[in-house]
């Protein structure tokens, strides 16, 4: 198997020949603390996690320079035990979640708010036309600031349907940046994986959560 810093090192060249700037998020929740190290220790400066544990778990045992992601639902009964120790959520999805972590933060936290942009019943995250709302309704709350929207296209090759998902994303983040709110800059977006991310970047993507074309997975008993 290729090392880790080798495909990071492709990834990244690839990614700047779309755009400079863009981040990669390498989401760790296939893999140890050994993979994740080594991740960190090839450079990578962001980690995913989409489990209380497993970041939790990572956290305590990685050394490094690291900003943590959390990018997968989170209960509201278990934002007490998360928020202190995330530096971005991708997955504000709901008005109670924002409440409950305007309650629980003892920091400002950075979101994305998650789009349904396909509109899959399987999927969580606002309906476009919810978006704008629910983001001015947080003026008021100081302990979230929006720096942009975050959505997961349809698990499918097609990549007209890819490219429409996220040109979706895109024309509503710039709508909300142009309202040029304080508590919501809205300047970023978080979309693309292991099988979509080069056409993410080429939409408008800043940030792109890949997993297993990073770090690969591991079985429960590697890791
Ligand atoms: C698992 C996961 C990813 C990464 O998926 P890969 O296909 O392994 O790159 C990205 N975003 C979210 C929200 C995930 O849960």
């Amino acid at each position: 198997m290729k090392a880790i810093k080798s495909k990071f090192e492709e990834m990244t060249n690839k990614l700047n020949k779309v755009r400079s700037g863009i981040e990669i998020v390498a989401v760790t929740k296939q893999v140890g603390t050994v993979t994740t190290q080594e991740a960190v220790d090839a450079g990578i400066r962001h980690i995913g996690e989409n489990r209380p544990e497993g970041l939790k778990h990572k956290r305590s045992e990685v050394k490094g320079d690291v900003a943590w992601h959390y990018i997968g639902a989170l209960q509201s009964r278990k934002v007490k035990e998360v928020i202190d120790s995330i530096d971005y959520l991708h997955s504000l999805d709901r008005m109670s979640l924002a409440k409950e972590i305007q309650k629980r933060a003892s920091k400002r936290v950075k979101c994305f708010v998650q789009v349904n942009v396909s509109g899959e019943d399987s999927k969580s995250g606002f309906a476009p036309e919810q978006v704008r709302p629910f983001v001015e309704s947080l003026k008021d709350f100081d302990k979230i600031e929006i720096v942009g929207l975050m959505t997961m296209a349809p698990n499918t090759d097609d990549e007209n349907v890819l490219r429409a998902t996220f040109k979706g994303l895109k024309t509503l983040q710039r709508q909300i940046a142009e309202k040029q709110w304080q508590h919501a800059p809205c300047t970023e977006l978080s979309m693309g994986m292991s099988n979509d991310y080069l056409i993410a970047a080429d939409e408008g993507a800043t940030f792109v959560r890949v997993g297993t074309a990073l770090v690969g997975s591991e079985s429960e008993a590697q890791r």
